[in-house]
């Protein structure tokens, strides 16, 4: 949108906002009009967001008994010794992780790049 069609857009929702109901005459169906306008307006952005939430929340469930980074150090301490940390399955220091949605999400998932077990989880899960 340019600012141009942005002006056009504010110009035109203040007249739906302020000519129509006075042009209906009643200010209590002014408010019914403006309820409704506003709610076709934010049903569907806070619709999206709780939907974005909800499958956020269900991605999170998938890695709950994925251990912590800690709880990865507790369980196998002879494979996180001074080399770093290593599968438990294989041995393989090559270690992959990715973000739970996207490539910069800060919760991560670490996977061993030689035999794809799910080793554990970094960030504020
Ligand atoms: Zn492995």
């Amino acid at each position: 949108m340019t600012s141009n069609q942005k002006l056009k857009f504010a110009m035109a929702a203040f007249a739906v906002l302020t000519i129509v109901p006075n042009l209906l005459g009643s200010s209590k169906e002014a408010l019914v009009l403006i309820a409704l306008i506003s709610m076709f307006f934010f049903v569907p952005f806070l619709g999206s967001y709780a939907w974005y939430r909800w499958m956020r929340e269900i991605k999170k469930n998938n890695h709950i008994n994925t251990p912590t980074l800690d709880q990865y150090r507790k369980k196998y301490p002879h494979k996180c010794n001074g080399n770093g940390i290593k599968c438990h399955g294989c041995g393989s220091n090559k270690i992959r992780s990715y973000g739970l949605e996207s490539r910069e999400d800060t919760l991560r998932v670490h996977t061993c790049n030689q035999c794809e077990t799910q080793l554990y989880k970094t960030g504020d899960w």
